[in-house]
């Protein structure tokens, strides 16, 4: 029996944790193993895909409000309860082929944007499709399945969308890495190259807690030159960066070698 009731079995597919000071509970509570409860049935009309991923759907909220409020009536005011609701691991049936090629289908290809000669990869039209901006945070999120990750760092502009509903979905912080002059705090800088210019980056000095370990994510890799002046920040202030993951990569543009040692993730390769 575990020290700490770990009640992933009362409510399925979130693991539920007991942190704090256990001397506060009494022999009998930390060892507690209440029967199995049911939450509240599912909607008839939820597709089977989504009867796989409760996380991603009211149902799901209604499960987490459900564990919530059980642990807070079981622990009341003994002991300072972190319930942990790590999202439930995204469907496999999420991860296939199929959906990669869904995905693929919506990128749109735009010629000449912003500049002549660059096929702007316009990822609006998945974002606009909530089945497919769903499917592409399951992606993300199945990365992250058994790692201990700190903080999300999200590439301005469009890493952010991604990255912070990835760090909501896991209970994490979420670090904006910002173009120059967008950042109201003090920052650190670095300089980088674009497929299409050059810019400069900035992190709030105080954004990441030295030893955190991060996982950076934007939408696209291309030259690498943005993600590895994020991975300069990041280091310099202290966090370990554990993985960098994109959406799409421009393989024939070996930005990952930039990111080298960092592991590198994408899912929809071009
Ligand atoms: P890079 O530094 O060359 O890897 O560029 C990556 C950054 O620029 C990402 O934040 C992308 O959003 C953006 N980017 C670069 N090239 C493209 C492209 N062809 N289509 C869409 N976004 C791009």
């Amino acid at each position: 029996m575990p020290r700490f009731p770990r009640a992933a079995g009362c409510f399925s597919g979130f693991q539920v944790r007991i942190a704090g000071t256990a001397g506060s509970l009494s022999p009998a509570a930390r060892c507690y193993e209440r029967p199995a409860r049911v939450p509240p049935a599912a909607p008839a009309d939820l597709s089977a895909c989504e009867r796989n991923t409760p996380h991603a759907n009211q149902y799901g909220i209604l499960k987490r409000k459900f564990a919530a409020i059980s642990f807070s009536g079981i622990f009341s005011g003994a002991a300072r309860v972190a319930v942990d609701l790590k999202r439930a691991p995204a469907s496999i049936g999420l991860v296939n082929s199929d959906v990669i090629q869904k995905l693929r289908a919506g990128v749109r290809d735009v010629p000449d944007f912003p500049k002549k000669g660059i096929i702007f990869k316009d990822i609006t039209p998945i974002l606009g499709d909530g089945t497919l901006f769903r499917a592409s945070i399951d992606l993300f999120l199945e990365r992250f399945r058994g790692k201990r990750i700190d903080k999300i760092v999200g590439i301005d502009a469009r890493g952010f969308l991604f990255g912070s509903a990835v760090a909501y979905e896991l209970g994490i912080g979420f670090v904006p890495l910002r173009k120059k002059g967008r950042l109201p705090y003090k920052t650190e800088t670095a300089k980088y190259s674009l497929e299409y210019g050059e810019a400069e980056m900035e992190l709030h000095i105080d954004a990441i807690t030295r030893g955190e370990q991060i996982i950076l994510i934007d939408d696209l890799l291309a030259t690498g030159g943005t993600s590895a002046s994020a991975a300069t920040l990041i280091k310099k202030v202290g966090g370990q960066l554990v993985e960098a993951i994109f959406l799409i990569e421009l393989e024939f543009l070996h930005g990952r070698e930039k990111l080298t040692p960092t592991p590198v993730t994408s899912f929809l390769k071009y």
